[in-house]
């Protein structure tokens, strides 16, 4: 996550059927978010070229000043997207990634797009990948720079109608159970927290530490194991839309049995992309959950 007062640079891309319709997931967000892209946040969009043909075609942010164009995905548009992701260089740097992703869809698993969201957790950088964690980061960054937040959206931050899933590779559970310990009140306010199998104990105990017996038994209910396949029950969940937020703390440095079992989870989020996000590392998580929390404060007159 950059932390220089300019403006934030961002990557835009989506997959064929979220281009095509005028009511499509890409005229959703950018019709959606117009108000924080356009007055708050200003930030510069790195878009591929078939993308932003749609935008034209659709007269999406016509006029908007900070756009360049990037190579049609098949000329290597994408590819040069994640060049970008870990340029260091501030002028040419991406600080988030907007990829909305059609899971049907083929290129949707080519290796530039896997490489993508991969090069963004290793890098600490926002990867979005379905229409409601995009509408909802844009939102949340807007309201951290004063914008008024936007009333269409209340009812997804009314967390005590919300559920929350959490799990942490090995080596991440340690950063999940301090990410769980700072942002512990707000975690609380959700109606339901899941988790896989393993992570899911070690945040029970934390609640026990916390809040003692008011923690009751599960304060995050806990499915299987990754491995044996709780990511698969925490899909069905999302895809039931049960289930809105995944905090996913991937371990991107390390060969994964359960790789399917883990690409199955994101492609639940990306089914129902207009209700659900997932979140793959600890900056975005961390600052996530700062900036909800805020919102909320603000929303309540705090
Ligand atoms: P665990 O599963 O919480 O049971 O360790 C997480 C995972 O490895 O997917």
């Amino acid at each position: 996550m950059h932390t220089t007062k300019r403006p934030y640079r961002i990557g835009l891309a989506a997959n064929r059927i979220h281009q095509d319709a005028s009511s499509a997931a890409l005229a959703q967000l950018l019709q959606g978010a117009r108000q924080a892209i356009e007055t708050h946040l200003r930030p510069e969009l790195i878009v591929v070229g078939r993308t932003l043909d749609a935008m034209h075609s659709h007269r999406l942010l016509t006029g908007y000043p900070h756009i360049e164009r990037f190579p049609y995905g098949r000329e290597g548009g994408l590819m040069k997207l994640v060049s970008r992701v870990v340029d260091s260089d501030p002028s040419r740097t991406l600080d988030a990634v907007i990829y909305l992703m059609d899971p049907v869809d083929p290129s949707s698993a080519f290796p530039e797009a896997v490489a993508l969201k991969r090069q963004c957790i290793i890098h600490g950088k926002p990867f979005l990948s379905t229409l409601a964690s995009a509408r909802e980061w844009l939102e949340l960054e807007a309201c951290a720079l004063g914008a008024p937040p936007d009333p269409t959206l209340d009812a997804t931050f009314d967390l005590a109608n919300e559920g929350v899933a959490l799990i942490a590779h090995d080596a991440m559970k340690g950063k999940m159970l301090e990410l769980a310990e700072r942002h512990f009140d707000l975690l609380d306010s959700f109606a339901t927290r899941c988790a896989t199998g393993t992570t899911g104990g070690l945040l029970n105990q934390l609640a026990q530490k916390i809040k003692g017996e008011d923690a009751g038994h599960n304060w995050v209910r806990p499915f299987l194991s990754g491995p044996m396949g709780g990511d698969a029950q925490i899909a069905e969940l999302i895809l039931d839309r049960q289930c809105r937020r995944v905090l996913f703390l991937e371990d991107p440095h390390v060969a994964r049995q359960h790789e399917a079992d883990i690409q199955l989870l994101e492609r639940a989020t990306r089914t129902v992309t207009d209700y659900a996000s997932c979140m793959s590392d600890v900056q975005c998580v961390d600052r996530w959950l700062a900036l909800l929390g805020k919102r909320i404060k603000i929303k309540a007159g705090a």
